[in-house]
């Protein structure tokens, strides 16, 4: 049921839960199903409103990023009211060390750990069934796919719900502003409406669910109103943020475009095999092959000529008179890798209730531009080997000087996946929270989202937030005991 802010705190309740977005909602409607008593607190409205997104405006220091203002969104279903859709698990190998960053990259859990939750995710999400990866013979690439489905939209999907439940006590415009903490754990949640008006709320178990950024911004805040008592471990508070950049990596064109599957669909994804991952030193990176009209590709066959005229020679002659040659336009998100100086802080500027703005300093690393440059390379050298066509890097990527890359600044950038902050790991020196996402130091007060990812593969992260958030949710269900 949806209550108002004056009556926040009133009800005595198992879980509160900060936040309403894919990881808040999915642990919402969970619990209250199982009868557990929920306070769903959401800081923006039901609907969006320029006095809640507002509160999103940030700097942005590091690499050039999007504004923070837009990269997400601040009410009721959170960032999903704008979200694409698109999901794909993380690959078993993401959880591993890769031998580039083992230290950084591994994680403490592996994927099996996420399994159980897949189809429940999946049915949230609206994620069709996927088709199996298949190996390229001889190119060090496989071809993958994404559920792609018209996106789900949580605040269509569960509002009914929300405002039905009779366990569940759902309040919007209610900000968290504070965590008071007695003898490792979490007593009181603090909440600010609009007009500067204070309710709190006690409960067996806290979450905090606020999203990629924010989920670093509010511990950094109410650890320093709790004068660290919070996190009681802060070194990697904030650290280790990452998104997937985006670029536009060059064109390539096929002259047998079936082998990797370009003659039936539009957009083929290609990725490296784990052998190829460990090769060449790099991460897991995404290609996406845009297949392009005739004309566009007769226009690159021009292109390759002019830099290469004896080739085009050949691939005039082999295009004469057939049409199986196709040409593509060759775009990446990709793997980053976990560094301490990607960072979010707290700005000096504070928003209307009094809290400090996000700041973040974005960094990406060269092992990010050797992953992206390797794995292109890869298929160039496969179309290469077997004069099966020919590859264009984007001029940004065919630079020798991998230390020094400079990566666009136009087009997409990033994917808007907000990760890492509050990461996961096995001791308190190495992240915020443990294998069950809770808070290291706090008995009762866990963390869900992607800001818990330590490293992040290349697929979309909603999909594996979810799992983990739903896991998190079984977790506190075996620790409060049966309801019905
Ligand atoms: C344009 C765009 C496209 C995307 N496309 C995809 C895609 O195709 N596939 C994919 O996997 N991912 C995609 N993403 C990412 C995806 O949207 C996020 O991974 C996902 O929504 C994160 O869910 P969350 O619950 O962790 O956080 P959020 O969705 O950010 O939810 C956080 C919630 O916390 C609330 N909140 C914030 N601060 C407070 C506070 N102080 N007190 C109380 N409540 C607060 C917010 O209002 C919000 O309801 C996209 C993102 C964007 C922006």
């Amino acid at each position: 049921m949806q209550i108002d802010f004056s009556e926040l705190g009133n009800s005595s309740v198992d879980v509160c839960i900060v936040g309403c977005g894919a990881a808040g909602l999915s642990m919402a409607q969970r619990l209250a199903r199982r009868g557990y008593r929920v306070a769903l607190c959401e800081g923006g409205d039901h609907e969006y409103s320029e006095r809640s997104q507002e509160i999103y405006q940030g700097e942005s220091l590091g690499d050039p990023y999007i504004p923070l203002f837009s990269t997400r969104l601040r009410y009721f279903g959170g960032s999903t009211n704008h979200w694409g859709g698109i999901c794909r698990p993380l690959d078993t190998y993401d959880f591993a060390a890769k031998p580039a960053a083992p230290k950084a990259t591994v994680w403490p859990i592996g994927r099996e750990a996420l399994e159980p939750y897949y189809a429940e995710a999946a049915e949230i999400l609206g994620v069709l069934p996927l088709p199996p990866d298949s190996d390229i013979p001889g190119s060090g690439l496989k071809r993958i796919h994404f559920s792609a489905p018209p996106p789900t939209r949580l605040k269509s999907k569960y509002s009914a719900f929300v405002h039905a439940a009779g366990t569940l006590f759902y309040c919007p415009t209610a900000n968290l502003f504070g965590l008071e903490t007695s003898q490792g754990r979490v007593t009181r949640a603090i909440f600010r409406d609009y007009t500067g008006n204070e309710r709190s709320v006690s409960a067996h178990y806290f979450v905090l669910a606020c999203g990629g950024i924010e989920n670093s911004r509010l511990l950094l805040w109410c650890n320093r109103q709790a004068n660290g008592q919070l996190i009681k471990y802060p070194d990697t508070l904030g650290r280790y943020w990452m998104d997937h950049p985006h670029a536009t990596i060059g064109r390539a064109l096929f002259l047998a475009p079936e082998r990797v599957g370009l003659d039936l669909d539009h957009t083929v994804f290609l990725a490296p095999t784990p052998e190829s991952i460990a090769e060449r030193g790099i991460l897991n990176c995404g290609l996406r092959l845009h297949r392009m009209g005739d004309e566009d590709t007769e226009q690159l066959i021009d292109d390759l000529a002019f830099a290469a005229p004896a080739l085009g020679r050949e691939l005039n002659d082999k295009a004469f008179g057939k049409r199986l040659m196709c040409g593509a336009l060759l775009r990446a998100a990709w793997e980053q890798e976990p560094h301490p100086e990607s960072r979010i802080e707290l700005d000096t500027a504070t928003d209307k209730l009094g809290m400090p703005r996000a700041r973040l300093i974005w960094r990406k690393t060269p092992l990010d531009a050797k992953t992206v440059r390797d794995t292109t390379l890869l298929l160039g050298e496969y179309l290469r080997d077997r004069n099966m066509g020919r590859l264009q890097l984007a001029p940004w990527l065919a630079s020798e000087d991998i230390e020094h890359i400079e990566f666009p600044i136009d087009g997409e950038i990033a994917g808007r996946h907000h990760m890492g902050g509050t990461r996961m790991s096995l001791t308190p020196d190495q992240g915020i929270v443990d294998t069950d996402c809770k808070v290291f130091g706090q008995a009762n007060f866990y963390i869900a989202g992607s800001s818990v990812f330590p490293s992040v593969g290349h697929a979309n992260p909603t999909l594996t937030l979810t799992q983990l958030a739903l896991r998190l949710s079984a977790h506190l269900e075996r620790q409060l005991g049966q309801r019905i």
